[in-house]
């Protein structure tokens, strides 16, 4: 079965570099093709770091796309960028735009949005937004809580959002979402951390968290609206394919391994439909 990362994050950070290590990789792009290789995995979307990435300096080795990460100067006042965005949106490997609410102190929904979502809309490339816990404490919940996409889906219907991270741990919000608004779609990524041992005696201790999961994406019964990610370098790779197959029924996993995030992000990379094993 060929796989489809759908978010991760590539950049040359000691910070990245240590929780690779964690997690039993090494943050550079060779490492990073070898394992993808060795597990199947055709390609990634990279989310972007802020805004302006140092694209033009080839940062994305081939194997791997991208959502162009905004940062706060540039939703605060996004006129003047607006040129920068639409010259990114147009390129092939540019699949769409990153926010990071809870990161950064804003609403996706408020009105100063609306030029972005303007311009993602009509060049139909999805808005990736960070939902759910933030890595660090600095961040307030409030902002990054799944509920909020409820209201900028509302708002800006022509958008197509993607809740990056499906909320956690508030899956019954991120669910209740995803069911009222048909222009959202979710990422299970950002669910693991480091090296996880022992993968059964995981899901035995978070088998409250596991169920939740599990059991909410079965009353939302949608998997034609889930992608694959593994927040590289954040989480192991074997783990998180091991992780996603635990979580989803198996009939599912060609669309949530690869075709969903083909399809969403539109990302060119080559899925070979006939291998389901
Ligand atoms: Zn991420």
């Amino acid at each position: 079965m060929d796989i489809i990362d759908a978010h991760l994050h590539f950049a040359a950070e000691a910070y990245f570099d240590r929780i690779a290590l964690a997690a039993g990789h090494e943050n550079n792009a060779p490492h990073l093709q070898a394992a993808y290789r060795e597990y199947g995995i055709v390609g990634g979307v990279a989310m972007g770091g802020n805004c302006p990435p140092s694209l033009e300096k080839g940062a994305y080795p081939p194997f791997l796309k991208y959502c162009l990460g905004l940062d706060e100067a540039t939703l605060r006042n996004p006129t003047p960028e607006l040129p920068f965005i639409a010259r990114h949106l147009a390129k092939k490997e540019c699949l769409g735009l990153k926010l990071y609410p809870g990161y950064i102190p804003f609403y996706i929904y408020d009105d100063f949005m609306a030029p972005i979502y303007e311009l993602a809309a009509a060049c139909d490339k999805p808005v990736a937004v960070h939902t759910g816990l933030t890595a660090s404490g600095e961040g307030f919940l409030k902002y990054c809580h799944p509920r909020i996409m409820d209201e900028a889906a509302t708002k800006f219907p022509k958008v197509r959002f993607v809740m990056c991270h499906l909320g956690e741990p508030w899956f019954e919000d991120a669910v209740a979402v995803l069911e009222k608004n048909h222009n959202v779609s979710a990422d299970l990524s950002g669910i693991l951390e480091g090296k996880i041992p022992d993968m059964a005696a995981f899901l035995r201790q978070k088998r409250f968290y596991v169920e939740q999961m599990q059991g909410w994406l079965a009353y939302l019964d949608d998997y034609s609206r889930l992608m694959f990610g593994t927040d590289w370098p954040l989480a192991n790779l074997q783990d998180y394919i091991e992780f996603t197959k635990a979580v989803i029924p198996e009939e599912h996993w060609p669309a949530v391994f690869a075709d969903n995030a083909e399809r969403i992000y539109r990302c060119g990379f080559t899925v070979t439909k006939e291998e389901q094993t």
